[in-house]
């Protein structure tokens, strides 16, 4: 008997359409749509966050030994700064937006709406568990939806953290959280949702995909993908190696969506990149960065056999330059850079997601293009370091991505004017900012008309004068 008490519920099919039916009341009584609820709930998710800044590191660094600063800049501040232009802007963003008329429904005015879809599910990864799970959240609420959020088990400090914050300070009749893996999800996909908002993988993003599917639902799904950085010569390197090295390294040791996957060099500058790459990466982290504090572990036992199988295939062992240590006990492994690897190799034809760097070369700057493109797939994000125009605007032009950056890398993600999102093989849909709303609301056509100008030419007989006015 006690032994049944202790016992955690499992969270199955009729658990799911509880959830479902309880959120499905709250919407259907209009408690998401006032404005007055929006901002309460936003200003108790911003002090929520305020509050729990040490639990919410701890538990990053539990989950992925996450170094404090990387938690607070890329996660907690990110977040709190989109509670706060969601709590600035959101009056303005649901204001209806005028549209124009034509002479074709004269007179009249028009409006777009922005409506609440209903109850929507988000659906987390594990690398910015913090992050990922609320900054859709933020979008959702701003938009006047009830929502339903699932973190990612791969990262469980997080998740349960998230499950005890968001029932005590949040409004649990309309926003709820559910803890689980597979099967959990599973049981929340059979249900009918509004939205689906996704973060993971492409592999998973199908099976979302194909449940939403059965009930017409719409989706956002942020993939991942191999994200390229072309570094042409001639530029200020030292500052282009630090800005790679912030948003590989830097970024919970590549672990990210949108780290450099690879970098693309002439054959004649990549001894000058490597041999900068080599000094600042030991000045960031040391001579043994296993130990560095500074560089998170890899998330898990998979994951980390997963990184050294790319690493131990026979075409790419030799090709190691920089690091390749790993720590299997402590689930670390070194900035490593690889050089010349073949394109046909395990390495480069999967997304990497981890603190392994291959160096391709190319004769010409301008053959990294083909190189990008000749993989079939579009990546999440593409960066470029040059100080060409020329060069600029052929990347601009040719290169298909989810987003681009020139002379930087990952920034792009801090600026709410941008959406992020991917497109083809990196995801569908965006948010951030005002795209965050927009993700979660309908755009409704609203026409008004008067009784005046009844343009007789619509009515019956469809006589041949009509025809001709
Ligand atoms: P993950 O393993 O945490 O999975 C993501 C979610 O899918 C989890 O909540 C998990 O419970 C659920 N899930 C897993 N298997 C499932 C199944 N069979 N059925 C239903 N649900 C299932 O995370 P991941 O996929 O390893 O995340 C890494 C990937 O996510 C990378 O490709 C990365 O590029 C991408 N990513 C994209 C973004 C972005 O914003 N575009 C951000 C982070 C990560």
């Amino acid at each position: 008997m006690a032994r049944e008490v202790e016992k955690k519920a499992v969270f199955d099919t009729d658990s799911a359409k509880e959830v479902v039916k309880e959120l499905r009341a709250s919407f259907v009584a209009g408690k998401t749509k006032s404005y007055e609820w929006r901002v309460a709930q936003l200003k108790a998710l911003l002090k929520m966050t305020e509050e729990n800044e040490p639990q919410i590191a701890a538990a990053l660094r539990d989950d992925l030994s996450k170094p404090e600063l990387e938690s607070y800049i890329y996660e907690i501040a990110m977040l709190k700064n989109s509670c706060r232009l969601a709590l600035k802007e959101m009056k303005r963003w649901i204001m209806p937006e005028k549209a124009k008329t034509s002479l074709t429904t004269f007179p009249s005015s028009a409006e777009i709406v922005s409506e609440p879809l209903g109850v929507v599910l988000v659906i987390s990864a594990w690398n910015y568990p913090f992050l990922l799970s609320l900054d859709p959240v933020v979008g959702a609420i701003a938009a006047g939806n009830a929502v339903v959020l699932k973190p990612s088990e791969i990262a469980p400090a997080t998740a349960s953290l998230l499950a005890k914050l968001v029932a005590n300070y949040l409004d649990s009749s309309c926003i709820k959280v559910v803890e689980g893996a597979v099967s959990e999800t599973s049981a929340l996909l059979e249900k009918k949702w509004d939205k689906i908002f996704y973060t993971g993988n492409g592999r998973v993003a199908r099976i979302v995909m194909a449940a939403a599917a059965k009930h017409l639902t719409p989706v956002v799904l942020e993939l991942g993908g191999k994200s390229p950085v072309i570094v042409d010569s001639g530029i200020n390197l030292q500052v282009a190696t630090r800005r790679i090295i912030a948003g590989k390294w830097g970024c919970n040791n590549g672990q990210a969506c949108i780290s450099p996957d690879y970098i693309i060099t002439t054959k004649d500058y990549a001894p000058k990149l490597l041999d900068s790459f080599k000094r600042e990466l030991e000045q960031f982290y040391g001579k043994n960065p296993l130990e560095s504090k500074d560089l998170s572990r890899i998330v898990n036992s998979n994951h980390f056999a997963r990184l050294s199988k790319l690493l131990d295939e026979d075409k790419v062992s030799g090709k190691i330059v920089h690091g390749g240590e790993r720590d299997k006990n402590n689930l670390k492994i070194a900035p490593t850079i690889l050089l010349d690897v073949p394109l046909d190799s395990l390495i480069m034809n999967e997304e990497i997601f981890g603190p392994l760097l291959p160096i391709i070369m190319v004769d010409k700057v301008e053959d990294s293009f083909d190189v990008i493109n000749s993989s079939g797939t579009k990546p999440l994000a593409a960066y470029l370091f040059t100080n060409k125009e020329k060069l600029k605007e052929k990347f601009v032009a040719t290169v298909s991505a989810g987003g681009l950056v020139v002379n930087d890398t990952t920034v792009h993600l801090a600026e709410h004017t941008l959406p992020f999102g991917g497109v083809g093989d990196s995801g569908m849909g965006a948010y951030h900012g005002k795209f965050s709303f927009d993700a979660f609301s309908h755009k409704k056509a609203v026409l008004y008309r008067g009784f005046a100008c009844d343009a007789f030419v619509r009515y019956p007989p469809y006589t041949r004068r009509k025809l001709r006015l």
